[in-house]
């Protein structure tokens, strides 16, 4: 028996141009492209919807967006800004998915099929990140949900923007009939035309070709397309990265001298850690206090053991233990954080080769 995946595209929208334009009021509801000056020979990085409503998109040459739309505001892009957006964007995907393959700064795919959070519904985890997108950093998600990379990336462009697009299982093929084939990923303009000139206009048109007969149009991808006009795609999410470590802070609004009201922020800090070191199956072998001061000053204290922690009673004794290492309940404390980490190897090799199997 095969398991269903649950995987989501999610992809921000117009995120350059929608970091500046939340960033400077003055932007704001006016036809904005990041990239070169008008009269450069710079392309379009991004641009706002106002922008795109005179037919501006990404990669056009910056002249050519002038001619087009001359009162534009033309900015140039601020990467720092998008870097930290995107940060703090991946941050809430790995709360929610155990594998994230980010593909810019902007867009990821998810695989969400073992996670528990929302009844375990791929919809209502979508709809809660975006949330929580829109919390975090004040801008707007799409996104697609699927049981493969390959529908849920058409997915997240079918409402957008603020979208929230689902392609059941049993609905997969038809999705598929319908779509022009240019919105199948890898077809460009030059793949496009070799498709039409073969009478292949949508999905449909592609299923009636026998594997053989596409492969003489299509060469080596022929297999792809073969598949994904079934709504076939067994592509695993990748993560490009394994989580070294996995914590959370809280700034509290007032300094606080009170020993035990720090331990309650604290244990509520491990009860969050916990469940996201469950959702994504990791075992820490360290834990780390972080404690900063009134004046800035910060320390951390940690404690490792042999033996994985696997349950969240076995993190709480350890917090006073580190907390009194620090000057906790003599000195003011802006903030404190619980930071896990030193993973116990194992259970990775195990996620991997689930992953494996799913995708075959
Ligand atoms: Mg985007």
């Amino acid at each position: 028996m095969t398991i269903q995946r649950k995987i989501i595209h999610v992809d921000m929208d117009a995120f350059f141009a929608s970091v500046e334009q939340r960033d400077n009021p003055d932007y704001r509801d006016k036809p904005l492209i990041v990239g070169g000056q008008p009269n450069s020979r710079g392309v379009v990085a991004a641009c706002s919807y106002e922008a795109r409503e005179f037919g501006i998109h990404s990669a056009m040459s910056c002249a050519q967006a002038f001619k087009r739309c001359p009162q534009a505001l033309f900015v140039p892009p601020r990467f720092e800004a998008y870097r930290e957006a995107s940060k703090l964007i991946r941050e809430i995907f790995w709360c929610y998915a155990v594998q994230v393959e980010p593909l810019s700064l902007d867009e990821a795919y998810l695989d969400v099929t073992y996670t528990e959070s929302c009844d375990g519904s791929a919809t209502k985890i979508a709809q809660r990140i975006k949330e929580e997108i829109l919390t975090e950093t004040g801008l707007v998600a799409s996104a697609g949900v699927s049981y493969n990379k390959f529908l849920a990336k058409i997915a997240s462009d079918m409402d957008k923007p603020d979208g929230l697009y689902v392609v059941r299982p049993e609905a997969g093929e038809a999705f598929v009939a319908m779509l022009p084939v240019k919105k199948f990923y890898g077809v460009g303009p030059a793949t496009e035309a070799k498709l039409h000139k073969q009478g292949i206009y949508t999905g449909k048109d592609l299923h009636n070709w026998s594997r053989e007969d596409l492969q003489q149009v299509l060469g080596r991808s022929a297999e792809y397309f073969y598949l994904a006009a079934r709504g076939i795609d067994h592509r695993p999410v990748k993560s490009s990265r394994v989580r070294k470590s996995l914590g959370k802070e809280t700034t509290f609004a007032k300094d606080i001298l009170d020993i035990d009201e720090l331990l309650q922020h604290a244990t509520k800090l491990a009860e969050k850690v916990s469940l996201q070191l469950n959702a994504q199956e990791l075992m820490p072998k360290t834990i780390t206090l972080k404690v900063k001061y009134d004046d800035f000053k910060q320390v951390t204290r940690s404690f490792t053991r042999q033996q994985p922690f696997t349950n969240l009673s076995d993190i709480e004794v350890q917090i006073p233990k580190l907390l009194q290492q620090t000057e906790a309940g003599q000195r003011a404390v802006r903030l404190i954080g619980l930071t896990t980490s030193n993973f116990d190897q194992g259970e990775d090799d195990q996620h991997l080769s689930e992953q494996l199997t799913l995708g075959l």
